[in-house]
């Protein structure tokens, strides 16, 4: 109702998306002057509650539009910026972000923002800066390497350098320390120096293949629309090589490229191939980055001053004013999926952004997941094929040994180890790749068969050996000391079964001791600089081992593999999820695909006790794309994603009864009020039914029709979130990825 008073005198009112678990934005009132000054993607500093906020300006209300007179409208505490730091398109890609997963649009514009902004601190442009002061240090650093490097560097810019970009160019912060003890360098806050690093190994573009040529025109004909295109090319084609090619050409225009590269895939070699291309400011945008460092990369890709923004699944929401293109590579990965809180998957929030700027998406891999090929299949993709490996080398072979009549030693069939010795000799490397970290996945008592379980989750401890011995829950966390006899017997002998990374590698030591073992998983790669040095050894023509988990089943470009042994793979062929299958030949083919990427060719060994599984045999004797062809058709006639729509609705309590009945009595609305176009699975008890002492239930919502899913589960959704009692969590997970 409006108020007959506020006819002739306005009112200043802005609306306003606070950081809250609530649905709605805020009106605040604020005076005629600040009013004036405020601007839609600016901050603002608000109290809610009573709690101090840091807001996004969403929309400046007309002043005599009316008022709801029963509502007191409390005033901003204070504008932060005055000028936007979101423009409009984010502002609106981040608005239909909230809207398609149905998450607050407060929490969602926050993930668009730098931990310092998003703490309501200044936006300004200093930065860390290191000015030369002792322009003839040669004798005080003659004994380190690095320090020279840095000073070499430091020497080429007489007006300061910025430390995000020194960084960049491989010098560490802490050699910069050390010169400044020895007064060589200073280090100041100044204004940010955008101006990119000299090159210092300059790469000319290679002369595409005629895959590579086709790709590349058939993008850059469409460069000033939205398209997408899915890279569809064998490991080791040359996708990037593509991408790159089409950069080119997109920068020459002055445009700004965003790759968007899993989580694991930001190595120092991924960077270092597109410093070596281009000469321009590239922004690295990356969890690992601290405050400060995030902020200057961010201001670089918002002001437009970077041209190239290399990222992580965040990066999708970085204001670029300029944007030209957007690049996903390794597509199918996992890590574009957000998995907690705001769940949201940086490739269809990249395809949406496309559309709304305006500019060609590539999504690329060797391996693309069967969303892609469905929507190809609908005409709103278009695929580019690479057929061949670029360069020299050719696809490895492929051979699949039964474990079920294979003769052992340590689990490994003597076969392949015959093999493996074959290659040590021959001075090449081998990659031995197994999913599981830890010693082994199960210690059992041999006279009673009692297991060792995580008290608070449905699951088997991990026996781990190093630092010391003790028993490790992969799901919660939980530690247990190792015990010494079994606890429902008595008996003296406890027994590890199967193998986890830290047993192979203690198999391998001793089958192969005059050869050196480099493990690499979780485990072994928590310290900072560990990845680096691993990854210095590889690169060595030395024989070797390489061992590991899926992280060395990523991108990488090992030169030296010949030999890729795939040691069970066997829980990933009898998992419940529907996407499984998928997954497990995506792993398959990527670690395949680790061998033979120089110039000899790599065979691939896989150890299953299941050799007759029909997925097997279509990767071994056909293709992924075979695979994928079918497992599309499957999904299909099971009316399984992408040829449904669904959404997963999650919910933990310390009651399972109390979860099902809950989840039961809202399933009969909605299927009540939604005219049976949503097919309701469910309430059922999650996979890992405990974890950490909490009950999970699941419910799954599937629908042939997006539109009316998303209408329905609007209200209906929110009204559980109201109704739900204090001690139970619920999360809603719109296409949901893993059913775990
Ligand atoms: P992908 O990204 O498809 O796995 P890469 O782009 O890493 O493949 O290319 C694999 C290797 O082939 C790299 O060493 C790359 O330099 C080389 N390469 C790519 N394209 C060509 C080309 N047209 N001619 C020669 N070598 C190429
Ligand atoms: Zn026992
Ligand atoms: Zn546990």
């Amino acid at each position: 109702m409006s108020n007959s008073a506020n006819i002739s005198q306005p009112i200043y009112r802005i609306r306003v998306a606070v950081p809250v678990y609530l649905y709605d934005c805020f009106d605040y009132s604020l005076s005629q002057e600040q009013y004036q000054h405020a601007q839609v993607g600016a901050r603002v500093a608000v109290s809610f509650g009573r709690q101090n906020l840091t807001g996004i300006i969403v929309e400046k209300i007309a002043p005599d539009a009316p008022l709801d007179s029963s509502f007191k409208l409390k005033a901003i505490t204070e504008l932060l910026d005055d000028q936007a730091i979101l423009d409009e398109k984010v502002l609106s890609l981040l608005t239909w972000s909230a809207q398609y997963y149905q998450f607050p649009v407060g929490e969602v514009m926050q993930s668009a923002l730098p931990t310092l902004l998003r703490q309501g601190k200044p936006y300004n442009l200093l930065a860390r800066t290191w000015n030369l002061i002792d322009h003839n240090a040669e004798a005080k650093i003659k004994r380190s390497e690095r320090q020279q490097e840095a000073y070499k560097i430091l020497k080429l810019h007489p007006t300061g350098t910025g430390e995000n970009l020194l960084n960049l160019s491989g010098v560490e912060t802490v050699t910069l320390k050390a010169l400044e003890k020895k007064g060589i360098c200073e280090c100041v806050l100044a204004e940010q120096d955008f101006s990119p690093m000299p090159m210092s190994m300059a790469q000319m573009p290679l002369t595409a293949n005629p895959d590579q040529k086709k790709a590349i025109d058939t993008v850059l004909k469409a460069r000033k629309k939205y398209q997408a295109f899915l890279l569809d090319g064998l490991t080791g084609s040359g996708k990037t090589e593509v991408y790159l090619q089409i950069m080119q050409e997109v920068l020459k225009q002055g445009k700004q490229v965003l790759v968007l590269v899993p989580e694991i895939g930001l190595t120092p070699q991924t960077i270092s191939r597109f410093q070596s291309r281009f000469h321009c400011n590239i922004a690295l945008l990356h969890s690992g980055l601290n405050d400060s460092k995030r902020m200057q990369a961010w201001q670089a890709a918002q002001t437009g001053k970077a041209s190239i923004i290399l990222g992580t699944r965040s990066a999708i929401y970085t204001p670029l004013p300029n944007l030209g293109l957007i690049v996903l590579d390794e597509e199918h990965d996992l890590s574009f999926k957000q998995q907690e809180g705001f769940r949201y998957h940086a490739r269809d929030v990249a395809l949406f952004r496309g559309h709304l700027e305006q500019c060609p998406v590539i999504l690329g891999s060797a391996t693309p997941s069967i969303e892609c090929y469905a929507l190809a299949k609908q005409g709103k993709m278009t695929i580019l094929e690479l057929n061949q490996r670029a360069g020299t080398a050719v696809m490895p072979k492929m051979h699949i040994l039964d474990l079920k009549v294979a003769q052992k030693q340590h689990g490994i069939s003597q076969l392949l180890i015959g093999e493996i010795r074959k290659r040590l000799e021959k001075k090449e490397q081998v990659l031995v790749f197994l999913n599981r970290r830890g010693y082994a996945p199960v210690l059992i008592c041999e006279s009673c068969a009692w297991q060792a379980k995580c008290p608070h989750c449905d699951a088997n401890f991990t026996v781990h050996r190093t630092p010391y011995q003790h028993l490790h829950c992969h799901h919660c966390g939980t530690i247990h000391r190792m015990p010494d006899h079994c606890p429902q017997c008595n008996h003296q002998e406890l027994k590890s079964i199967g193998m986890g990374t830290a047993k192979v590698e203690e198999s391998l030591n001793e089958l192969f001791p005059e050869h050196e073992v480099i493990r690499v998983d979780r485990d072994s790669t928590s310290r900072v600089g560990s990845w680096q040095k691993i990854y210095d050894k590889i690169q060595k023509s030395e024989p070797a081992i390489l061992l590991g988990t899926q992280m060395l089943a990523k991108g990488h470009h090992f030169p030296y593999v010949t030999l890729v042994a795939i040691l069970d793979i066997d829980s990933g062929l009898l998992s419940v999820d529907f996407r499984a299958i998928e997954r497990t030949a995506q792993l398959i083919v990527q670690v395949t695909g680790r061998a033979g990427r120089g110039e000899r060719k790599g065979d691939v060994f896989l150890q299953t006790l299941r050799p007759e599984h029909p997925l097997l045999n279509t990767l071994v004797n056909e293709d992924y794309r075979k695979f994928a062809q079918e497992t599309m058709k499957e999904r299909e006639m099971a009316l399984m994603p992408p040829f449904r729509y669904a959404a997963l609705i999650r919910c933990e309590s310390k009651d399972q009864q109390v979860n099902t009945d809950f989840l039961q009595q809202h399933a009969q609305q909605l299927r009540q009020d939604s005219d049976n176009i949503i097919d309701i699975w469910g309430p059922i008890p999650a996979p890992m039914e405990r974890k950490a002492g909490r009950y999970q239930a699941h419910m799954v919502l599937l629908s042939q029709d997006r539109a009316r899913l998303h209408y329905y589960l609007r209200y209906w959704w929110q009204n559980l979130l109201h109704n739900k009692p204090s001690n139970m969590k619920l999360s809603l997970d719109i296409d949901p990825q893993e059913l775990s």
